[in-house]
């Protein structure tokens, strides 16, 4: 059996370790009922805190927070961040929440799908979350003295050249600003761009990580919007064939939630993270192709690998230098593949089939 509780419990002592504790503290999550945004509001309540979650469910999904609706520590709100919303106060012809005066200590800005699946029939709605999405978040932590925190991506570097891996924070990227993932790289990049505008101009404590491929009990999986990992595990429990692109031996680092939600909070929390990009991702490289022989070998399955176009501009290279996140987050993931994809099928098994 997959044991979320215990997962969570995880998460949670690992910070308490290094004194990372948001108890007590008020959390405005965007993106909340997404797969990382509920592994966070679920980590912070259980150390203590109090959890705002804002999402339109979009992509989110309910049933990723309908179990923390009964916590009198946690609140929905179904909204899209890309809309201004104001709390505490009234402000005509706009979306208010008067009665929640709390003071907010985080604004933690995860809204965005981020499937390269969906930038087509999605272009627009993920460069507002990560646009306006992002300026809106900023506005609430400017007027409530906050903590911004935006999860940024790996997708800021694009496609770099082999010199460029393991790609450090300095690397400014190698992005098509035209083509069919830059809806997603540059409105992210932008999203940066907006947190810096707000450091410069307001002194807004801004703190973002730059997440590498993440994967785990939750992902979104299903055919017109799945990712690498949960593709190929669907793939092979129904022993239909695994499609991969190109030749395969396209690498990224694929982090288990855990380390990431871990390594998140920590350079959310962390005064010396403010202002800085820090790449939070597994180290360990592994090609696709090897990826796919993996899932296949531990879902036991009779699926045949099959090659497919790669799509344009897929990054050929994909390894964080993880020099900063060492050393201002005292953070590394610890979860191997092996490790991760046997909770994560397992996670599938059971709720997925
Ligand atoms: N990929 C694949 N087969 C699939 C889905 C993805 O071979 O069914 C490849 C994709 O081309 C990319 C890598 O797996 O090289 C990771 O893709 P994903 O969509 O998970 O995220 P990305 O890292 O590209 O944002």
């Amino acid at each position: 059996m997959y044991d979320h509780e215990k997962e969570i419990s995880e998460i949670a002592s690992r910070l308490q370790k290094d004194n990372i504790s948001f108890k007590d503290k008020n959390i405005l999550m965007t993106g909340g009922a997404g797969f990382l945004g509920s592994w966070m509001c679920e980590t912070l309540l259980s150390q203590g805190a109090n959890v705002i979650c804002i999402d339109n469910l979009s992509s989110g999904q309910w049933t990723n927070i309908s179990h923390l609706i009964n916590n009198p520590h946690f609140r929905f709100i179904r909204h899209d961040i890309s809309t201004p919303i104001y709390f505490g106060k009234v402000v005509p012809n706009a979306i208010c929440y008067p009665n929640i005066t709390d003071r907010i200590d985080f604004v933690m800005h995860l809204a965005s799908r981020a499937s390269p699946f969906e930038f087509k029939n999605h272009a627009i709605s993920i460069m507002k979350s990560n646009t306006l999405g992002t300026m809106n978040a900023l506005g609430i932590a400017l007027e409530h003295n906050s903590v911004l925190f935006y999860s940024s991506t790996s997708e800021c570097y694009g496609n770099p050249p082999p010199s460029q891996v393991p790609t450090s924070e300095d690397y400014w990227g190698h992005v098509n600003p035209i083509g069919p993932r830059s809806c997603y790289d540059e409105s992210k990049r932008a999203g940066e761009a907006f947190l810096k505008a707000y450091e410069l101009q307001h002194n807004v404590n801004v703190h973002f990580a730059r997440i590498f491929n993440t994967y785990g009990p939750r992902i979104r999986a299903g055919k017109e919007f799945g990712r690498v990992v949960p593709n190929f595990i669907n793939q092979c429990l129904n022993d239909e064939p695994i499609t991969v692109f190109g030749d395969g031996n396209q690498t990224r680092c694929f982090t288990y939630v855990v380390d990431e939600v871990e390594g998140l909070l920590r350079d959310a929390f962390i005064p010396e993270a403010r202002g800085l990009p820090i790449n939070v991702g597994q180290v360990k490289v592994d090609s696709v192709l090897y990826l796919a022989e993996t899932i296949k070998r531990i879902t036991n399955s009779n699926s045949k690998i099959i090659f497919k176009p790669l799509p344009i501009d897929d990054p050929i290279l994909r390894q964080p230098d993880l020099t900063r996140a060492k050393k201002i987050l005292n953070w590394e993931p610890r979860t191997d593949l092996d490790t991760g994809l046997k909770k994560t099928i397992q996670w599938f098994k059971e709720t997925q089939v």
